[in-house]
């Protein structure tokens, strides 16, 4: 290196010191050493912030607004123009700055005004405001686009349970001849629906009331009840198998009643309506304290409107499991709960104890009752029973008079012209639901 490029160098490098003192922080500052005098250009530090987004992410008081001035422009300003930009005195300005100093750099060159810009510390205090405040705007935009996909899914769903009661309205004709009672073979729903019978499955409180709503907009009679049989097989649920996992999911119960109590018109059910998807979501009111829903299915919390208060008939049920169907060698019990039509003299029998039924419903948690009368803090579960069947009775293979056995073998013939499905409808019409069993 020759001598005159080390006097440079050291040149360079006092200078750098002198620029050093008054600016702590050079990383935005453009290192033009030669030209020291234009340091309130060339050494302005700024942020890039929009005005409209400035105007919500600075207060309302003078060191914000100065903060402000500095966000939304890259220049550096004497005391005396933002005194003047904030329509305040030059002493205003100075106390201000003076008050929260790490925020500012000051420079006085030698006979100038003192020019301000932000600090290095600012700026990233600034930059971190805008970046929060970006994010949670790209999160309103996500929950208002879920919230625009929700309700569109929500309509979609209910043209398609539209579509499904018209593809069965002469078996629903029938139904209603005999109350306002719709009763749904899943699998007929999710041979025509997939979307619907998934949706039910996994979210069967709304998907219910959806379908009750789509078949009272067409008009036909008001006030529905909808109910599910014939769950596929991965619903259906050992009572020892029953776990919080479960909870408001629809499941399939087999057991055997263990006791009833008396039809009482002991629980609310209160209907709310989200006011931001339209969501109906009802809670049955079984504590002292009155309950709101906690939140909607569209990620709303609280604001919900009431739009309907009515006390139902209840009846509570004790249900066994079937020890011949589980290992477990203790006997295992389930609470289980009837309303509305379901306590109707003719479906009660249903419930008569010893009786085996077959039960569809939702778990939901419900508060324990305690002794004297009070609710305990400690929850649990039972199930809200949607439908109810006898169980069928057991088909033993062995039991198959000689006539049956004659009548299966003439079958089994028939099976290769005619196929299964005719085969099966037409033997054993009161063996229900063992399909296996006469296919063998
Ligand atoms: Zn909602």
């Amino acid at each position: 290196m020759t001598k005159k490029l080390i006097k440079k160098e050291e040149e360079t490098k006092k200078k750098k010191n002198t620029i050093k003192d008054t600016v702590t922080d050079n990383t935005h500052h453009t290192d033009n050493t030669d030209n020291t005098d234009n340091t309130d250009k060339t050494s302005v530090l700024c942020v890039l912030c929009d005005n409209a987004t400035a105007e919500i992410l600075f207060e309302d008081n003078t060191f914000e607004r100065i903060l402000k001035i500095f966000a939304t422009s890259k220049e550096a300003f004497t005391y005396d123009k933002l005194a003047e930009l904030l329509n305040k005195k030059p002493e205003n300005i100075r106390q201000a700055i003076g008050r929260e100093k790490t925020y500012f750099e000051i420079k006085k060159p030698d006979g100038k005004k003192a020019v301000i810009h932000l600090s290095h510390i600012a700026i990233e205090k600034i930059n971190l405001r805008i970046a929060n405040f970006k994010q949670k705007e790209a999160q309103k935009q996500q929950i208002e686009a879920e919230k625009e996909k929700k309700i569109s899914k929500r309509e979609e769903l209910i043209i398609e349970a539209k579509k499904f009661f018209d593809s069965c309205k002469k078996s629903i004709g029938k139904q209603l001849k005999q109350g306002n009672v719709i009763i749904i073979n899943f699998s007929d729903l999710a041979e025509f629906s997939l979307e619907l019978s998934d949706e039910l499955m996994g979210n069967p409180e709304e998907i219910l009331r959806l379908m009750e709503l789509a078949f009272e907009e067409t008009g036909f009679t008001s006030d529905i009840r909808i109910r599910i049989i014939n769950l596929p097989e991965d619903c259906k649920i050992f009572i020892e198998n029953i776990r919080s996992k479960h909870l408001n999911e629809l499941i399939s119960v087999e057991g055997r009643v263990v006791s009833i109590t008396d039809v009482r018109p002991q629980v609310v059910n209160a209907k709310f309506e989200c006011p931001s998807c339209g969501t109906v979501i009802s809670v049955l009111q079984m504590e002292k304290k009155f309950r709101e829903p906690s939140r909607c299915s569209c990620g709303r919390r609280g604001g919900f409107k009431l739009i309907s208060e009515e006390m139902v008939d209840t009846a509570k049920i004790i249900l066994e499991d079937l020890q011949e169907k589980t290992d477990n060698p203790h006997t295992r019990r389930l609470n289980i709960f009837i309303k509305e039509d379901l306590t109707s003299p003719k479906n009660i029998k249903m419930f008569t104890p010893g009786n085996e039924i077959k039960i569809v419903g939702i778990l939901k948690k419900v508060p324990m009752q305690m002794q004297k009368g009070g609710l305990s803090v400690r929850f649990d579960l039972a199930v809200e029973v949607n439908s109810v069947e006898l169980s069928e009775e057991e088909v033993d293979i062995n039991k198959f008079t000689e006539q049956e056995i004659k009548d299966i073998k003439s079958l089994s013939k028939k099976i290769d012209k005619d196929g299964l499905d005719e085969i099966n409808n037409s033997f054993a019409p009161h063996v229900y639901g063992y399909e296996e069993i006469k296919m063998h």
